[in-house]
């Protein structure tokens, strides 16, 4: 018998990797969907049309109406999306953008793009989502008003937007919904994750929820003129060919390759959604440590893009659940007020919930190709801890 040990390096080399349950999987989630990849891929080299042409209008239109809005712009990716939106409501030099900053420093990345300012607003300790009363105290303190709001459906979970959007109209201030982690989810009224705010950018990042083969991003509203805002400000300001029209006009576009690959995965989302849920679910009535707090996973309204849990000392617990054969991840180490970047912006707010958020968030597997013995396996991994 031979064991490893003895067995020389090359051999050694090629044998296989000690299973790990890993945090994500993108190999595993296309493989099924080779084939209609690779038909949609040769219609389009067959088509001509490679930047924004029929799949891209296409895709805006089946995504408009999944969304249940009224427009749908696709661009180059989640950030631009952010951006774009923001410049489209007017955002400019000198404003400030109230955001979290616990949404890993995408919309402070928007914001300082239109030379605007990042301020933060606590989250609400229970969901990690902007605190309505926060966000109402920050409004009420007066001084300049925001130009706007950024909320992020963070992990996948709604945030409490018929509060949030009270607050903001209260005080007139627009709200952008950041959906990148949130493609589908359904608030208690049926409504869909970037049907409430002024505007909503997704990302199709291909980790996200509904990602694409490379980069891909969308502003979504119900506004008619805030989308040809953003359709000018995708493609030079152009008002049209050559004429460029609005201030701030960048190149972000979508490519019809992308926009091809996301018409065949749309359709499959809501099915991936509830085996996300489903997975999340499992582990929230499986793991079961005093040290291991677990999130409430609710119906439709969350779509598990992260299943995230606390704990106090998540080293500890990140090192051995990774000597049981259990990858994960921390979503995000940082505070946004803690970054580099905003090091010379002044001082920052104290936001303890966000803090201890940061000190103690740990992502566990969750894509929707994880088995069910896989998911036992994490669920062992922490409660044997
Ligand atoms: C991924 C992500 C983004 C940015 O999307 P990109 O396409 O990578 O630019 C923005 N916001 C959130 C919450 C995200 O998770």
């Amino acid at each position: 018998m031979t064991s490893a040990a003895s067995l020389p390096d090359a051999v050694r080399a090629a044998a296989p990797l000690p299973d790990v349950v890993p945090v994500n999987d993108l190999g595993r989630h296309i493989a099924p969907l080779r084939p209609c990849l690779q038909e949609a891929a040769g219609q389009v080299i067959a088509s001509g049309h490679f930047v924004l042409g029929p799949q891209v209008r296409a895709f805006e239109a089946a995504f408009a109406d999944y969304c249940g809005v009224a427009e749908v712009v696709g661009v180059a990716n989640g950030t631009d999306a952010l951006e774009l939106a923001l410049r489209a409501l007017g955002v400019a030099g000198g404003d400030k953008v109230l955001m979290v900053a616990n949404a890993g420093m995408y919309g402070a990345t928007a914001a300082l793009a239109c030379g605007a300012a990042p301020c933060y607003v606590d989250v609400d300790a229970a969901t990690a989502t902007m605190s309505p009363l926060h966000l109402e105290q920050r409004l009420r303190r007066g001084g300049d008003r925001p130009a706007a709001i950024v909320v992020t459906h963070l992990y996948g979970r709604l945030a409490d937007m018929p509060r949030l959007l009270d607050v903001a109209r209260a005080y007139g201030v627009p709200v952008v919904e950041d959906c990148a982690q949130a493609h589908g989810a359904r608030g208690e009224d049926g409504r869909r994750a970037g049907s409430y705010g002024d505007a909503a950018c997704f990302s199709f990042y291909p980790t996200k929820n509904l990602g694409a083969l490379g980069d891909g991003g969308a502003v979504a509203t119900n506004d008619p003129a805030l989308a040809g805002r953003v359709r000018r400000l995708r493609q030079y300001g152009w008002s049209s060919k050559y004429r460029n029209e609005l201030g701030g006009g960048r190149n972000s576009r979508l490519d019809e390759l992308q926009a091809a690959f996301l018409r065949v995965m749309l359709p499959l989302l809501d099915g991936w959604n509830a085996r996300r849920r489903g997975i999340a679910q499992a582990y929230s009535r499986g793991i079961v440590h005093p040290e291991i707090q677990v999130p409430a996973i609710d119906g439709p309204g969350h779509v598990a893009h992260l299943y995230v849990v606390r704990c106090a000392r998540r080293a500890e617990l990140q090192a051995h659940l990774a000597r049981c054969g259990v990858a994960s991840e921390v979503h995000y180490p940082l505070a946004d007020t803690q970054q580099a970047v905003l090091a010379h912006a002044g001082p920052m707010p104290a936001l303890p919930a966000t803090e201890a958020l940061c000190g103690s968030v740990l992502s566990l597997p969750c894509f929707p190709e994880l088995d069910d013995a896989e998911v036992a396996k994490v669920i062992e991994a922490c409660n044997a801890w």
